[in-house]
């Protein structure tokens, strides 16, 4: 099946909000095996829109439209779209139940008069229900098309797919599709790719798609088959060349694990508590790993050292180290690690210490320059990186690989 994207808004077109709704539809489609060769954009003109469906329906099977469906006198996508396919507006009871119920739902006295608008569905429509706000979706078939047409909102639009659009495709089809992932930490996409460059070239069924996150990138092998069985022994041969190819690297195969889902596992597994000492980061690392549940048995202290004196303070780093090397040295990176643990009487200690500029650099400790030291097993190592990017980036991909380095720490003091 060919689909092709049409997102609405002139918000879009001017670039005060970024195309988030795209880029979800399209990840959404890959996995389906739903082929995305046209995207586009329009403003809220009814002309151009009408346009832009007559174009789309003329070389794909499957067409969505996101936004557009509001109540205001702007969002004409339903008036465009039933006007292209000849088809007449007509009022939905259902839809009108729902919208009265969401009001009463948010204690609101009175309905705003343009608000039923949103109850006008096109003729013959199969309509999508919205749990998180008045716009309903509409799918409508006709002449061997599917033409689908959801709200604009991201809140109302992502669970509107999940519920209605995702399992409406999969019944379209008579293939199983399956993927299975394979997320890498510590690896930037262009190395991963070229990793596996002669299995990209070749690849047809299973497919491997490659998602770049900052310091990590996951990917998704997809295959097509008559049967789920069938299906997941074409992914089999693949996954397992990822690992001889990755092997340490792969920090999970888990679709929702994140990194520091996988380094409090490994934590709990091994019964250690943690202690945490940043500096450039200031509670960025601390704060992914509190994201994971059950993490107060693990997580002890967090320790923001931001300057030489705090260092100093709180973590025992000398002040002969930070004199001859710098608060930005391995030395540093190694001392407060070590008082981190010691003093916060923990199994396993991380540090982060860097130059996350913009301004600072030398030709010695350019900007980038990060330090990252882990305590496991009464020993400290320490890491020297050179990233590249902005402050935010920086910071980001400092604690993605700190806590690359924790996983690997304890894996390599505590597994087996
Ligand atoms: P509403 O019922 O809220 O009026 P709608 O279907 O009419 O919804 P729009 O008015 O087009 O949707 O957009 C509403 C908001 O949804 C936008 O201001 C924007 O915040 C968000 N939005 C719309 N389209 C997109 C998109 N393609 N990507 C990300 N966000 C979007």
């Amino acid at each position: 099946m060919v689909a092709e994207l049409i997102s609405v808004g002139t918000e879009l077109l001017l670039g005060n909000i970024v195309n988030t709704n795209a880029a979800f539809l399209s990840r959404e489609m890959a996995a389906l095996g739903v082929l995305v060769y046209y995207q586009s954009t329009v403003g809220d003109n009814k002309d151009r829109l009408k346009e832009a469906v007559r174009v789309a329906l003329l070389r794909s099977d499957l067409v969505i439209l996101t936004g557009g469906l509001g109540p205001t006198r702007d969002d004409l996508t339903k008036e465009a779209v039933a006007e292209q396919l000849g088809l007449p507006l007509v009022e939905d009871e259902e839809t009108k139940r729902a919208i009265a119920a969401y009001f009463k739902d948010q204690k609101k006295k009175s309905i705003p008069e343009n608000n039923w608008k949103q109850a006008m569905v096109i003729q013959g429509a199969n309509v999508l229900a919205n749990h998180n706000g008045t716009a309903p979706g509409l799918l409508i078939e006709q002449e061997g098309k599917k033409i689908i047409l959801l709200p604009g909102p991201p809140n109302e639009m992502v669970p509107m797919v999940k519920e209605s659009v995702l399992p409406y495709l999969k019944e379209q089809s008579n293939e199983v599709l399956y993927s299975a992932m394979v997320k890498i930490a510590g690896m930037g996409e262009s190395a991963v790719a070229m990793e596996i460059e002669d299995l990209i070239d070749k690849q047809t069924n299973p497919t491997i798609a490659p998602y770049a996150k900052t310091g990590e990138v996951h990917l998704r092998i997809t295959a097509k088959a008559d049967s789920l069985q069938e299906a997941k022994e074409l992914v089999k041969p693949v996954v397992k060349e990822l690992r001889k190819r990755f092997g340490i690297k792969i920090y999970t195969e888990e679709e929702s694990e994140t990194l520091e889902d996988v380094v409090v596992k490994l934590l709990l597994k091994h019964k250690l508590t943690l202690i945490t000492a940043e500096s450039c980061t200031a509670g960025l690392l601390t704060g992914r790993i509190v994201n994971v549940a059950g993490v107060s048995d693990v997580l002890k202290e967090g320790f923001i050292t931001y300057t030489n004196k705090a260092k100093r303070k709180l973590l025992d780093v000398s002040k002969s180290t930070l004199k001859t090397y710098t608060a930005v040295s391995e030395q540093t990176a190694k001392e407060m690690v070590k008082g981190a643990a010691i003093n916060g009487d923990a199994d396993v200690a991380v540090s982060i210490t860097g130059l996350a500029g913009p301004g600072g650099g030398t030709k010695d400790i350019p900007v980038g320059t990060v330090y990252i030291g882990c305590y496991a097993n009464e020993k400290a190592t320490v890491k020297h990186y050179i990233f590249s990017g902005n402050r935010e980036k920086i910071r980001e991909l400092s604690v993605v690989h700190a806590l690359d380095l924790m996983r690997r720490c304890i894996i390599s003091n505590y597994e087996k």
